[in-house]
C-alpha cells in the first residue's frame, strides 16, 4: 500500500495529544469521568469495531497470498521456521529481563507491599496446555471466522495457501480469488486507517480519564519497572537485530514504526493494529509475501510487552504475599510466561487473563491479579506497542535475510 509522506503520523499524534488532554480536563471537572465514558468512548469503539470488522479477511488473505506468493512449500517452511525461532528467544529474552528488573526492584524495597484485602477478581478457569493445543485446530471451517478465533483463522489461511500450491494449475482460479479479496481487504483497510486520528483521541481520553488517580497512587512503582522493561527490551532487542541482521538503522526504525507504535499504545490490540503494522513495515522495506505472513502470525503469537509484563506482575504479586521466588521459579515463570504470550490474543486485556496461568505455575495466589487490575489497561498500551514492534522487527529481519539468501543462490547460479 503506497501512501504519501506520512502526514498520517503527524494526524494521529496531534489525536493522540488532544485524547491525553481532553481525558486529564474530564479527570478533574464534576462528572467528567462518566461523560467521557457515555459520550467519548462510544466513537472509540465504533472505531475499534471497524478495525476487528477488517482483520478477520486480512489475516485470512494475507496469509494465504503470502503463502502463494512464496511459490514453493519449503521457502514457507524455511519462512516460517526463522519466524517461530526470533519470536520465541525475543520472547523467553524478555521475560528475563522483566524478572531481572523486578527483582533489583524487589531488592531496594520499591515494591513495597500493598494491603492484600478486598481482592475481588475471579480468575478465569486456566486451560491445559494439550487443550491450548487441541484448540488451534478448527473443525469447521466458518465458526472461527466469525468467533475471530485467529490461531484458528492462521491455520485455515495456512491450509489454503498450501492447497493452492498443491493443486498447481487447477488451483490458479483460486490463486487469483485470493490475491483479489486480499487486495480488496487492503483498501477498505485504508479507508479505516483514515479514521485514526479520531479513533485515538477517542479511545484514549476515558483512559486518562478514569486511571489518572490511581496511576499517581501506590501501583506507579510497578507500571514503572514494566515500561522500563518495555523500553529497555525496544531499545536492547530490536535496535540491535534490525541493525545487525535488518541492515535497517535503529532510529529509521522507530521513526518508521511511530503511526503503528501510537496506534497500538491507544488501541491495545495487536490485532486491530495489523493494517498499521503491515503498512510501516513495507515502507520500511519489509517485503510484502513476507510481512504478510509475518505480521499476522506475529500479532497472535509473538508477544514480548506481555511477557514483560507477566514477569514483572508475577514478581509484583509474589511480593505483595511475601512471597521470595527461588531461580526455580523464575525459569518455570520464563517457559510459562513464553508459552503463555503465544495463547495470548491479540486483543485488550488478554495478556491479563494469561497472568493466571503464570501464577498457578508457580503456585502464586491467582487472586492477587486483582492488584494490578484496575490499571491493566495502562500496561496495555505499553505491552501492545512493544509486541508489535517486535512483529516488525521480524518482518523487516526476514525480509533481508530471504534478500540474501536469494542473492547467493543467484549468485552461485551465474
Ligand atoms: N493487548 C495485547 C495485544 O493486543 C495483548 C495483551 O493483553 O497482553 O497485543
Amino acid at each position: 500500500m503506497k501512501s504519501k509522506k506520512l502526514p498520517l503520523a503527524f494526524w494521529i499524534f496531534i489525536g493522540l495529544v488532544v485524547g491525553v488532554a481532553a481525558g486529564l480536563i474530564f479527570m478533574v471537572i464534576p462528572g467528567g469521568v462518566d461523560i467521557a465514558k457515555s459520550y467519548v468512548k462510544p466513537w472509540g469503539t465504533i472505531f475499534l469495531n471497524l478495525l476487528k470488522f477488517i482483520v478477520v479477511p486480512i489475516v485470512l488473505f494475507s496469509i494465504a497470498s503470502g503463502v502463494i506468493s512464496m511459490q514453493d512449500i519449503s521457502k514457507v517452511g524455511s519462512v516460517g521456521g526463522k519466524t517461530v525461532i526470533y519470536y520465541m528467544c525475543t520472547t523467553a529474552f524478555a521475560v528475563i529481563l522483566a524478572l531481572i528488573l523486578s527483582s533489583a526492584a524487589k531488592a531496594l524495597h520499591l515494591f513495597a507491599p500493598l494491603a492484600t484485602t478486598g481482592l475481588e477478581y475471579t480468575p478465569p478457569e486456566g486451560q491445559s496446555l494439550m487443550s491450548t493445543i487441541v484448540n488451534i485446530f478448527p473443525s469447521n471451517p466458518i465458526t472461527p471466522l466469525a468467533n475471530a478465533t485467529m490461531l484458528q483463522v492462521i491455520v485455515i489461511s495456512l491450509l489454503i495457501g498450501f492447497g493452492i500450491l498443491l493443486a498447481g494449475e487447477k488451483g490458479l482460479v483460486a490463486a487469483q480469488v485470493v490475491d483479489s479479496f486480499n487486495e480488496v481487504s487492503m483498501k477498505i483497510m485504508d479507508l479505516i486507517i483514515k479514521l485514526s486520528p479520531f479513533g485515538v483521541a477517542c479511545l484514549i481520553c476515558p483512559v486518562v480519564a478514569e486511571n489518572g488517580p490511581e496511576v499517581l497512587g501506590k501501583l506507579a512503582m510497578v507500571l514503572l519497572v514494566a515500561y522500563v522493561g518495555y523500553a529497555v527490551h525496544a531499545i536492547v532487542v530490536y535496535s540491535t537485530t534490525v541493525r545487525a541482521l535488518g541492515g535497517v538503522s535503529p532510529l529509521a526504525f522507530f521513526k518508521g514504526m511511530a503511526p503503528a507504535m501510537m496506534m497500538a499504545f491507544s488501541s491495545a490490540s495487536s490485532v486491530g493494529t495489523l493494517p498499521f503494522t503491515l503498512e510501516c513495515s513495507e515502507r520500511l522495506g519489509a517485503r510484502c509475501e513476507v510481512a504478510s505472513f509475518v505480521l499476522p502470525l506475529g500479532a497472535t503469537i509473538n508477544m514480548d510487552g506481555t511477557a514483560i509484563y507477566q514477569g514483572v506482575c508475577a514478581v509484583f504479586i509474589a511480593s505483595c504475599y511475601g512471597i521470595d521466588l527461588t531461580i526455580g521459579q523464575m525459569a518455570t515463570i520464563v517457559l510459562t510466561a513464553t508459552l503463555a504470550s503465544i495463547g495470548t490474543a491479540g486483543v485488550p486485556g488478554a495478556g491479563m487473563v494469561m497472568l493466571a496461568m503464570v501464577l498457578q505455575s508457580v503456585n502464586i495466589p491467582v487472586e492477587g491479579i486483582a492488584l494490578v487490575a484496575g490499571i491493566d489497561r495502562i500496561f496495555d498500551m505499553g505491552r501492545t506497542t512493544i509486541n508489535i514492534t517486535g512483529d516488525a522487527a521480524c518482518a523487516v529481519i526476514i525480509s533481508k535475510l530471504e534478500d540474501r539468501k536469494a542473492a547467493r543462490t543467484s549468485g552461485a547460479l551465474q
